[in-house]
């Protein structure tokens, strides 16, 4: 059963294995954001208990009647409701005790070191065992209805950046522009905004995380517009550079070099490749052109139900890295900033595919002109 699209049961059950090739009695799943993917609950307070043969979802009276509701109407993974009286931490000791629970393995970047001191104390007989990425690694795989769901934000996220030369004017300021870009997120269909939308102009743009200001937009300046949208729950994440009336020719310039480095970094995607090297194609084209001190930070980053997920694409730091998978959601994002002159990137989302990639957000990347 459960062949409706999130396929919450095949989820769990990869869970599950993890978790016996782990040697673990019990997995304890407390970040919220794997707590959805695996199971589709969306409240703020609950954890996640899987067994060999069982799942709970411990979870407090707040919650009780949706999750019922939820239960009854198939929209819930198929989990049983432990709900908490008192406090989480007795319930979850309590779960464990019934069960038999020898080793329970927790989420180590989820679980602050005094809940894990009060899960000792209360459970003493129990081998805490800590686990990094279980969920996150089965996360940057997408399957075929995130696809979809992805695919679909993508081409509205393109549609809405084939409006940006409406917004952008010579006068206006940062926020207005930045305003208006969320709006029409929201007309397109998105729920909101990723993140706080960047309109980045002049001086401002040579700054990669720059927050719009009154600052208004001016003669030569370069203009980075960063923004994304939440489509059923998963991000997309788009960046397109606009220029106001004449740019000095070194503005050019950095825009030439990046569009390249963009175009070299998609060329490289493909399954099999080590993300580093999908950076390396980007920092090289730059650095041919001697702007490797300009690139502050990584090629890209996958998306999801985060806006900022495995894998990561950035240089390769000596650790086993990520290679791309089919199926696999990310950013291609590279950019140059030099302060004085500005800033410049452009973004796009791709599936990653057996030989290459799918742009997901193809819209036009030439410089939009005012
Ligand atoms: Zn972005
Ligand atoms: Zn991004």
């Amino acid at each position: 059963m459960d062949a409706s699209p999130p396929h919450w049961s095949t989820r769990i059950q990869a869970l599950r294995n993890a978790a016996d090739a782990a040697g673990l009695s019990a997995l304890i799943v407390s970040s919220p954001v794997n707590l959805r993917y695996l199971t589709g609950f969306s409240g703020s307070s609950g954890w996640l208990v899987c067994t060999s043969a069982d799942a709970w979802l411990i979870t407090d009276g707040r919650y009780e009647a949706i999750v019922r509701q939820e239960l009854a109407e198939g929209t819930l993974a198929a989990v049983k409701l432990e709900k908490v009286e008192t406090r989480y931490d007795p319930t979850l000791a309590s779960l464990l005790g019934r069960q038999g629970v020898q080793r329970a393995g927790f989420e180590a970047a989820h679980v602050t070191v005094a809940t894990l001191r009060r899960w000792q104390g209360l459970a003493p007989g129990v081998e805490w065992v800590p686990t990094e990425d279980l969920v996150e690694r089965r996360r940057a795989v997408k399957d075929a209805g995130e696809i979809r769901t992805l695919r679909e934000a993508g081409h509205k996220l393109a549609d809405v950046a084939r409006e940006l030369s409406a917004w952008v004017a010579r006068g206006r300021t940062e926020r207005e522009v930045a305003a208006d870009i969320d709006r029409a997120l929201v007309a397109a269909g998105f729920s909101g905004p990723a993140f706080p939308t960047i309109v980045a102009s002049g001086p401002n743009s040579a700054f990669p995380h720059a927050r719009p200001t009154d600052r208004v937009l001016t003669n030569g300046d370069l203009v980075v517009l960063d923004f994304g949208g939440v489509l059923g729950g998963y991000c997309v994440d788009l960046t397109r550079m606009a220029v106001i009336g004449q740019v000095a020719r070194e503005a050019q310039a950095l825009y030439a070099a990046v569009h390249a480095a963009q175009a070299a970094a998609l060329a490289a995607v493909r399954a099999g490749i080590a993300a580093s090297d999908v950076d390396r194609a980007a920092r090289q084209e730059l650095e041919s052109r001697g702007l490797g001190a300009a690139f502050l930070h990584s090629t890209g980053h996958g998306l999801g139900l985060e806006v900022h997920e495995a894998p990561r694409i950035g240089k390769a730091d000596g650790s086993a890295g990520d290679n791309l998978e089919v199926g696999m959601v990310c950013t291609i994002e590279p950019g140059a900033y030099v302060e004085g002159l500005g800033g410049v990137r452009l973004e796009d989302d791709v599936l990653v595919t057996t030989d290459g990639c799918e742009v997901l957000t193809d819209a036009p990347r030439e410089l939009i002109g005012v």
